[in-house]
């Protein structure tokens, strides 16, 4: 299934999809994300994500 937001693509308030995750690093318990996880893979919470997110590179 797939839910397609109408305002995706946009920046607007900020939509926080609910849910009952865990964190693949620190298993801390995640019950809200900022976008739609995909179930195949990992999700992090904030402070793994942050953590696990590449340095920003130069294109
Ligand atoms: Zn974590």
């Amino acid at each position: 299934m797939f839910n397609n937001n109408q305002n995706r693509g946009s920046f607007g308030p900020r939509e926080m999809v609910k849910g009952n995750w865990k964190c693949s690093d620190c298993q801390k318990e995640i019950t809200e994300l900022p976008f739609e996880p995909a179930p195949d893979r990992p999700i992090y919470c904030r402070d793994c994500w942050s953590k696990n997110k590449p340095p920003k590179r130069n294109y």
